[in-house]
């Protein structure tokens, strides 16, 4: 017996699903492992592809240990259901063998900004439901950092393949290399006939430390990097400074791309680190080194200067962190990566929607900005977040979207 079917098999299919309770986007387990048991692999994958038109991403990339893995019963005993193991065989099956349903045209023209996880997952919604929609996407390829971030050997870059032909066959126009913000505005939509603009233009821009040094030649940024790791000659000893989810990538890739050795510079403590423990694990195996405790004050033209940082564990409980200026060390470096963060870029943020303190769109718990038919999700609504999280706040935006367009229609 296949283990996909053993592992569904496991699955208790409980009446209160605690694993689709805590899918942000509420994934119908216990159904979806029913249909599959029963030999109807097509509806089952029909079900999720409804649910979530990129589950064949979120299967492979979703914090699984966090959401339904990690709140199946049988975990509180023994070994959890896998379901993201079934999803991925099931969903990619469905991607593989779609047929694309008839759909009635409406003749709406809507616009998409931006061909990431919320913007494919609207252009998909919007299609299904008979709208004629405009995708403009920024690089000369769908996906954002599906495919120029998320590292290939993380995420197979044949399922966006696969995603854009399914768009392409349901009749969607693509824009590539075409930045809303720059020569076309939100402005110039609404003449054109559009009726509605959604925006999820992400948070491509990196935040900078702020350093002496950080100019050099030999420096780069975390995103940057990732989104063509061949073009950069790293040399030998890597060093990266932050030590998130982004930063783990990049240590991957950079070993696996310019057989670096790479050190991964951390401001806090071993057990503070906020990037998920399965990858920070992996990033060991692969052979990166953590330093711990330190912060980098300066990048100099082979080394970075740190500071040791000390943790203080306070009365109340809670951490601080104070760097201690007496201990400085440096750590040799032929390159220098920074990976702390990326906030929304600056044509999009020039383009007139109001923002929030933390430069990101302002938007009302249904996507709505304050300019009427401009809709926004994703990262650049909540800031670097999951991919999970930008599906499920575009499917909610989407319902809002459709009521504005049957009024203004
Ligand atoms: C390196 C890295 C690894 C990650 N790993 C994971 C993971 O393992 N699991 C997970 O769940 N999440 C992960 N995330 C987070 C996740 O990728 C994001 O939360 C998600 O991609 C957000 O989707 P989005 O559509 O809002 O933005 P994006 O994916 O950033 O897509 C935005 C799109 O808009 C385009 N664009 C930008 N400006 C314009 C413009 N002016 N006009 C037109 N188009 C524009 C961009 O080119 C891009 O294609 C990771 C993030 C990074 C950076």
């Amino acid at each position: 017996m296949s283990s996909i079917k053993k592992e569904a098999e496991r699955c208790l299919k409980c009446k209160r699903a605690l694993c689709s309770e805590h899918c942000p986007i509420s994934t119908p387990i216990p159904q979806v492992t029913e249909l599959f048991l029963n030999g109807e692999i097509k509806k089952a994958g029909e079900l999720l592809f409804n649910n979530n038109p990129i589950s064949a991403v979120t299967s492979v990339i979703c914090p699984h240990e966090r959401n339904c893995t990690g709140h199946c019963v049988l975990g509180k005993k023994g070994a959890p259901v896998e379901f993201y193991r079934i999803e991925e065989y099931i969903s990619r099956f469905y991607l593989e063998t779609m047929q694309i349903p008839e759909i009635k045209k409406n003749g709406i023209k809507v616009a998409v900004a931006g061909a990431g996880p919320a913007g494919i997952t609207m252009t998909i919604l919007l299609l299904l439901h008979g709208y004629d929609v405009t995708l403009f996407e920024a690089e000369d390829d769908i996906g954002g950092v599906l495919r120029y971030g998320i590292p290939p050997f993380r995420l197979p870059r044949d399922i966006i393949d696969m995603l854009k032909d399914i768009m392409l066959r349901m009749g969607v126009h693509l824009r590539p290399n075409t930045r809303i913000g720059t020569n076309i505005m939100i402005d110039d939509l609404f003449p054109d006939g559009y009726k509605a603009v959604f925006v999820a233009a992400g948070t491509g821009r990196p935040r900078k430390l702020g350093l002496v040094g950080e100019t050099l030649g030999h420096v780069h940024f975390a995103i940057d990097y990732l989104k063509s790791p061949y073009s950069f000659n790293l040399g030998k000893r890597v060093a990266i400074v932050g030590a998130g989810n982004v930063a783990i990538d990049v240590a991957r890739t950079a070993i696996r791309c310019g057989r670096s050795d790479v050190k991964i510079l951390h401001y806090m403590g071993k057990d503070d680190m906020t990037a998920n423990r399965d990858e920070v694990e992996m990033a060991e195996l692969d052979g990166v080194e953590f330093i711990h405790n330190a912060q980098a004050v300066r990048i100099m033209e082979n080394a970075v200067r740190c500071v040791y940082v000390d943790r203080i564990e306070n009365e109340d409980g809670s951490l601080s962190f104070e760097e201690d200026y007496s201990r400085t060390f440096d750590v040799p470096a032929d390159s220098v990566i920074i990976a702390i963060g990326q906030g929304p870029g600056a044509d999009i943020v020039a383009a007139g929607v109001k923002l929030t303190q933390r430069g990101l769109f302002e938007v009302n718990e249904w996507g709505e900005t304050d300019i009427p038919g401009v809709f926004a999700a994703g990262d650049i609504v909540s800031g670097p977040k999951t991919v999970v999280d930008a599906v499920a706040f575009s499917k909610k935006v989407f319902c809002k979207m459709e009521e504005y367009l049957k009024e203004h229609s």
